[in-house]
């Protein structure tokens, strides 16, 4: 992978991960689905949980990973944080701070994952 390829992490939410393996987020990225379709240069460079309530680790490992080598320009918001118990997940409240958040430190925003 070269310097231009698109950098991607993904930040998925804590308490659905106790039943998640990221078994979804990561088919999805592998086989270039759904969200990740048409990123054919991309590479995977983080994916971590956001630390509970309300979002409270996701500033400080963006951060982390701003420090590397191959820092992400894109982090995807997992699809479990997008919806609600219909889909067996537990609508974010805090979706569009831990978005903004995540955008005032420079990186592109992508809600969801393989949904
Ligand atoms: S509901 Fe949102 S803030 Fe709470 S654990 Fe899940 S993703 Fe994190």
């Amino acid at each position: 992978m070269t310097e231009e390829t698109t950098k991607v992490a993904v930040v998925r939410c804590e308490r659905i991960s106790e039943a998640c393996a990221g078994y979804g987020c990561l088919t999805a990225f592998n086989d270039r689905k759904v969200k990740f379709k048409d990123m054919d240069d991309a590479e995977l460079v983080g994916f971590f949980t956001c630390g509970g309530c309300p979002g409270r680790r996701v500033k400080r490992l963006v951060k982390k990973l701003q420090s590397k080598d191959r820092a992400p320009n894109v982090i995807h918001l997992s699809s479990c944080m997008l919806y609600g118990e219909d889909m067996n997940y537990i609508e974010c409240p805090s979706l569009d701070e831990i978005e903004d958040m995540i955008s005032s430190m420079g990186i592109e925003v992508v809600r969801g994952t393989h949904h």
